[in-house]
């Protein structure tokens, strides 16, 4: 097979599996095959690998895989941490070794091995703030501050105490499993920090992702321009169209150039693709958290929402029905009333569609720039929220 039409099945079956696995769940996509190999990714494959250790080492085997699971994902742990670390120096360890030789080049300066280095140590130290830094720990000496910071909306958050730390639990906060901790406007448990993402450190965790992103960005955009300007300096075109006797076409050109790529500079070529996949995924994951900071909402809270929102529609769809079962038992009784014309009745809305529309009022969004204020100035950072302790103590 040609290598262009490597790289082009490469690129699709890749698309392919981020499709599936990001978004395979979504409503547009049931019964399909996207659904089913969504499916496999995210729990069938486990399955089946666990069963296949069942059929093989027996109860032991399935004990031993279920307490790796425990400790690697229900237990603190710097499995991702160590993990991310090693992406993130493998990759610019490559990138040194295969693309700093040819810097400065046709279109770079030498000044990017030094912003690359720059780059890289401002994602490790925020990395680092958000892996370290406290979530917003809710604990008896403050839980007073948080009670008085965040109301209860008596819809997804009413008056509860936390059964295992034993205090009160204030509106948007959640106990995380995982820490052992409640934490404050409580987002989710990071794997990839060890850390909850909470009301104090979602500001360096959206940070993160962001400087992630355009790290990714920076880094495919300039290996592009260093293979370009490679192919400048060695006047790949004007070899290729004379000694080869090609006609100075795309078409023509393009697997010639697409070969002499794959031949010269793998290594680069993987990266960038590796790059350029990484900058994809963490615009979706940063695009996401960001329209959830602008509605101040929390990821814990969307699901309570779809919870909500659903439970409403069933008790709405019931009242509707008992509402319409009320009224043609109503019209059984009435023998008097003068029959409905067919044509009347046949137009007549059907009671179920009164069902009302169920509306979501998250009375924690303020507008976005308050929102947004929120998420850089976290509530208990503030003033106010100290003060709060003083008149309560
Ligand atoms: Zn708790
Ligand atoms: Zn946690």
């Amino acid at each position: 097979m040609a290598p262009q039409w490597v790289l082009v099945c490469h690129g699709l079956v890749t698309l392919l599996v981020l499709v599936s696995f990001l978004c395979g769940h979504w409503p547009i996509f049931k019964g399909t095959p996207i659904q089913r190999i969504h499916q496999f990714i995210t729990f069938g494959a486990y399955d089946y690998f666990l069963r296949f250790v069942g059929v093989v080492f027996g109860t032991k085997g399935t004990d031993a895989v279920l307490s790796v699971e425990y400790f690697c994902c229900d237990r603190p742990n710097p499995i991702l941490q160590v993990l991310y670390l090693a992406i993130l120096g493998g990759i610019y360890y490559l990138i040194a070794k295969s693309i700093f030789v040819y810097i400065p080049g046709y279109y770079l300066s030498g000044l990017h091995r030094y912003t690359s280095l720059l780059a890289v140590g401002v994602g490790l130290l925020l990395f680092l703030l958000t892996s370290f830094s406290d979530p917003g720990t809710v604990k008896a000496e403050n839980v007073s501050q948080y009670l008085s910071a965040y109301p209860y909306d008596n819809i997804i958050y009413s008056e509860k105490e936390c059964s295992t730390c034993k205090i009160p639990k204030p509106a948007r906060s959640k106990h995380c499993s995982i820490c052992n901790r409640c934490v404050s406007r409580f987002d989710h448990h990071c794997g990839w920090m060890n850390n909850c993402i909470g009301e104090r450190n979602t500001r360096y965790f959206m940070a993160f992702l962001l400087w992630h992103f355009l790290i990714c960005v920076y880094g495919t955009v300039a290996i592009v321009l260093v293979l370009v300007g490679r192919a400048k300096e060695l006047r790949v075109i004007y070899i290729l169209t004379v000694y080869y006797g090609i006609e100075n076409s795309f078409f023509s050109l393009a697997p010639h150039v697409v070969q002499w790529l794959l031949s010269s500079y793998n290594t680069q070529i993987l990266v960038t693709v590796f790059l350029g996949i990484v900058s994809l995924l963490l615009a979706g994951f940063f695009g996401y958290h960001a329209k959830l900071c602008l509605t101040n909402t929390t990821t814990n809270e969307t699901f309570k929402w779809q919870e909500y929102v659903s439970w409403q529609k069933k008790l709405n769809e019931a009242r509707a029905s008992a509402a319409a079962l009320k009224a043609s038992l109503n019209g059984m009784s009435s023998e008097r009333k003068p029959p409905e014309s067919k044509w009347r009745s046949f137009f007549r809305k059907s009671p179920l569609e009164d069902v009302e529309v169920v509306v979501k009022s998250n009375m924690y969004d303020k507008g976005f720039i308050q929102n947004l204020s929120e998420i850089i100035f976290p509530l208990s950072t503030r003033a106010s929220f100290t003060q709060t302790k003083s008149k309560s103590g």
